[in-house]
């Protein structure tokens, strides 16, 4: 079977956007700071790797930081918003506010290909691109233990609701494959 990664492209175009934006921000240190704030749940990915972290702006002398909930009603975004003021004032910046930012929806094309790469070295099989596959059940999720794309779907819900339960048939590991919205 041929591998993913050798027929459909890594990066979807709203991460090649999202990554344009910060490329041409005069604000670069601001992003570069805020790569400390990672996400509660899975600690490995920062918010800028999970698509969360969407704007750095400057409106006079105040610092605008947009974040976009990968969930409605997330609570880790309480304590994303929270790591973000700290890491802001130990840093000396007093004036900023954090706006979150409903429209557009997050959506896992958002993540960074680093993040992917990190999801799967922590042992969760990294979401799919939207832009390749409607619906995520049209290709074969890779094992992140063994690399075989020989698994099956156990559970559409896994540990939380963003995740599915799959196992491998090859290696027999269960693992959690991150669903692509
Ligand atoms: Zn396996």
């Amino acid at each position: 079977m041929v591998a993913m990664s050798q027929v459909l492209p890594l990066v979807a175009a709203a991460y090649s956007e999202r990554l344009t934006r910060r490329n041409n921000s005069e604000l670069t240190q601001i992003w570069d700071l805020l790569d400390q704030v990672t996400d509660p749940e899975i600690p490995v990915l920062s918010i800028w790797d999970l698509g969360v972290l969407t704007q750095v702006e400057k409106q006079q002398e105040k610092l605008l930081i947009s974040i976009t909930p990968t969930y409605s009603g997330c609570p880790a975004m309480d304590t994303i918003a929270a790591d973000i003021s700290s890491v802001l004032t130990a840093a000396g910046y007093q004036n900023f506010s954090i706006k979150r930012v409903l429209a557009p929806a997050w959506k896992t094309d958002l993540m960074s290909p680093e993040g992917k790469a990190k999801l799967h070295q922590y042992g969760i099989a990294p979401p799919l691109l939207n832009e390749n596959c409607c619906s995520g059940q049209c290709f074969s999720i890779e094992c992140p233990h063994c690399g075989s794309l020989n698994t099956k779907t156990i559970s559409e819900f896994g540990s939380t609701a963003c995740k599915a339960l799959h196992q491998c048939l090859d290696c027999n590991e269960p693992f959690d494959y991150f669903k692509n919205i």
